[in-house]
């Protein structure tokens, strides 16, 4: 550890000095424990708030259609089961958190699918999009944050947010739901300017 503590940051053009057996130094270890990522940062809230909007307005259109039925019915299961039994839902403790602050159904999957329409939309030079770690982990941070905790001005830069509760929960997003968000996010791209239709999705 000693040696490894003596040489810079792997990262270009950091020159501080590495943190015990990491890498990278002691604010990359962090972004990357956080994120995914060392050079992810917490995601602003202005910069989710458009795609929070489609997503919301998709959300209400199709609430009939049986696949957002189906993603509904997976995010009320988790809340539900967070809210009685914690430490055996993806999440654990912070679930449980925002399962009895504001954590509605409808809330909690659009912006899930607003950060999905984010990081597939800046998919070129978005770093959320770089492993399923970063997805998944941003897609957590989304959903433990933003819904319940609407006065922070940055999403995601709370350290008491454990790395592990990100993971897990971005981890069962990902899991349960990437076919509504893959469907949904060609459907919002495709129809959207029409505002009076319903949009279609299969
Ligand atoms: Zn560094």
């Amino acid at each position: 550890m000693q040696q490894n503590m003596l040489h810079d940051c792997s990262l270009k053009g950091c020159s501080k000095k590495r943190i015990g057996l990491s890498k990278y130094c002691s604010s990359h270890t962090r972004y990357k424990a956080l994120y995914g990522h060392p050079l992810l940062r917490a995601l602003r809230k202005d910069d989710l708030e458009p795609h929070i909007k489609r997503a919301q307005q998709f959300i209400d259109r199709n609430r009939e259609h049986r696949k957002v039925k189906h993603a509904m019915s997976k995010v009320h299961y988790w809340l539900t089961k967070a809210k009685v039994s914690p430490s055996n839902i993806a999440g654990g403790k912070d679930a449980q958190w925002l399962a009895k602050n504001q954590g509605d159904p409808e809330k909690v999957l659009s912006s899930a699918l607003a950060f999905w329409l984010f990081a597939f939309e800046n998919k070129e030079d978005s770093l959320w999009y770089e492993t399923v770690e970063t997805l998944e982990k941003g897609i957590g941070t989304v959903v433990l944050t933003l819904v319940a905790r609407p006065s922070s001005h940055d999403v995601g830069f709370h350290s008491y947010l454990k790395a592990k509760s990100r993971k897990e929960v971005g981890n069962y997003f990902h899991t349960e739901l990437t076919s509504f968000f893959v469907a949904a996010t060609i459907a919002i791209q495709q129809y959207e300017d029409e505002i009076n239709l319903k949009i279609p999705f299969e």
